[in-house]
């Protein structure tokens, strides 16, 4: 039998409770193989970043790799330390090591093939193989960088690895007790879910619940990996992801509210409408790669266009960069750019076919005095952009409002 643990940075964040997570994991690895993803010590990754910007700007993506890649090897060699200590044999590797090799996109990269030889001989020749997530390397084998998955990678890491080894079971271990219907540390009557599907795990990942990582839930829904998540610190029940069955059309059509503050509002004002002006004005944050989101488009009457859109705060200097050139070509009036702007969702299967949720949302917000700046939605999802500071009580409203704690 073949386990992929993960545990998440606060569950290593100092030696003793490396220690305490190595008790956990050899006591798994008596009947188990077992192969342990690991995330960086705390806020080590925050603390790197921090200090590259005290240094440059913009840091170059590719040293930046290198220097976050360094957290998680930290951690990956401590705890396979602490193993060895208490007479678990044990060994760590690199995502390189273990054969994640990724395409050549710094700071986002895809994993594109996983090589398991290395990691396989490990486990035959008896150790628990501990592996630093979030990272791996490009292909050519002199000329090889190493890239990094995005921020909470190691949860993908973790799922790619266990399609890979084609494990047992793929536990993610966190310091929430499994996935709530929303944040529990926004909303203290917030219900853990005993199930939730790939999909809709999927749009509350990308959202902004950041309890899994969006591609890593994309991996085991296209692999069919079943991911526990679940509390490093105690021995609870947890949620399983899994694919989606009948009996969850029974429940509360809505599983879930999701929130991202990490948003950052860019708008093209007063640009000439014309064909070919959004196709310019998405290339440029597409050549640098930055994902963009809530695109709204307001036409007026005098010919001209209002472009906005939202990209991560992360991605913010990159994508101004981008867009400053093409504004000046587009001979827009102006850039706005918005940083006090969050994202709120409701996200269901079942909103899929019953209708009235939209109803139910705005009202709920208007309720609160909240103003929406924007709306998308999918399917399975309606997200509402508004303004930062009002992010905790609309998701506690929307919370009441579809009864969730009731689930
Ligand atoms: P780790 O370091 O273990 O990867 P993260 O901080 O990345 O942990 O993710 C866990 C956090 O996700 C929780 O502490 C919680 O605040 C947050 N979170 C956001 N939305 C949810 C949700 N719907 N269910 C559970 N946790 C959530
Ligand atoms: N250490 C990385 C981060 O903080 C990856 C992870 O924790 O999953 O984003
Ligand atoms: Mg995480």
């Amino acid at each position: 039998m073949i386990v992929v643990q993960k545990y998440g940075g606060s569950s290593v964040a100092t030696t003793e409770k490396i220690a305490a997570i190595a008790k956990r994991v050899a006591a798994r690895a008596k009947d188990a193989q077992v192969v342990v993803v690991v995330s960086a010590m705390g806020d080590t990754t925050d603390e790197l970043i921090s200090m590259a910007k005290a240094l440059c700007d913009m840091p170059d993506d590719r040293e930046m790799d290198k220097l976050l890649a360094t957290g998680e090897q930290v951690s990956s060699a401590l705890l396979a330390m602490a193993l060895q200590e208490m007479g678990a044999p044990a060994c760590s590797l690199t995502g390189g090591q273990a054969g994640i090799i990724t395409e050549h996109v710094q700071a986002k990269a895809r994993i594109l093939k996983i090589d398991g030889k290395r990691l396989k001989d490990e486990l035959n020749k008896g150790n628990v193989v501990v592996v630093a997530g979030f990272q791996g390397i490009t292909e050519n084998a002199s000329w090889a960088d190493i890239t990094t998955l995005g921020r909470g990678g190691s949860d993908t890491t973790a799922v790619a690895l266990a399609a890979a080894l084609k494990a047992d079971c793929c536990e993610i271990y966190t310091d929430v007790d499994g996935v709530f219907t929303a944040d529990p540390r926004i909303v203290p009557n917030a219900v853990k879910l005993d199930t939730i599907s790939y999909e809709e795990m999927l749009e509350m990942a990308g959202q902004g619940a950041r309890v899994m990582h969006s591609r890593a839930v994309e991996l085991g829904q296209i692999y069919n990996v079943e991911i526990v998540v679940a509390n490093s610190a105690k021995d609870v029940p947890g949620t399983l992801i899994k694919k989606e069955d009948p009996e969850m059309e029974v429940r509360n059509p809505v599983r879930g509210i999701a929130h991202d503050t990490d948003v950052t509002r860019f708008t093209v004002v007063a640009v000439p409408d014309q064909p070919g002006m959004a196709a310019k004005i998405f290339h440029a944050p597409a050549g640098a790669n930055v994902n963009v989101d809530v695109i709204v488009q307001n036409v007026s009457a005098d010919g001209c266009a209002d472009v906005s859109f939202t990209v991560a705060d992360a991605d913010f200097e990159k994508a101004k960069r981008a867009i400053d050139p093409v504004v000046t070509e587009l001979r827009a009036r102006e850039l706005l750019i918005d940083q006090n702007v969050a994202k709120v969702s409701i996200v269901g299967s079942g909103m899929r076919s019953n209708p009235g949720y939209a109803d139910t949302m705005f009202g709920a917000l208007a309720a609160e005095g909240i103003n929406i700046l924007s709306i998308t939605t999918s399917e399975i999802r309606i997200t509402c952009l508004i303004e930062r500071d009002k992010v905790k009580q609309a998701v506690r409203a929307l919370h009441k409002a579809f009864e969730l704690e009731k689930v």
